[in-house]
């Protein structure tokens, strides 16, 4: 008979994270106030809401923030675009 161990999802790491915190790295910007953070440790990942603070990153969330990017290096390109031309003359 062959003992397979088969262990449960609750890893190591989680409560890692439970007991000293998580530990967020930015892993993207989406505008210069809504970032996204990804912990190092057990991947649970966040980001900054309407109200400036930190929550969960829900797939709600990703959709904001994938609208909010677009509309963000919308208005850099034209920013930019618009420096450019006004340098010129
Ligand atoms: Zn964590």
């Amino acid at each position: 008979m062959k003992n397979v161990t088969t262990k449960k999802s609750s890893s190591p790491l989680k409560i890692y994270c439970d007991i000293f915190g998580h530990k967020y790295e930015m892993t993207k910007k989406v505008t210069s106030h809504v970032k996204e953070y990804t912990c190092t440790c057990c991947k649970r990942q966040l980001t900054t809401s309407g109200n400036g603070k930190l929550t969960e990153l829900t797939p709600k969330y990703q959709e904001i923030n994938a609208i909010l990017a677009d509309i963000y290096t919308r208005r850099m390109s034209r920013l930019k675009q618009k420096s450019l031309s006004s340098s010129i003359y």
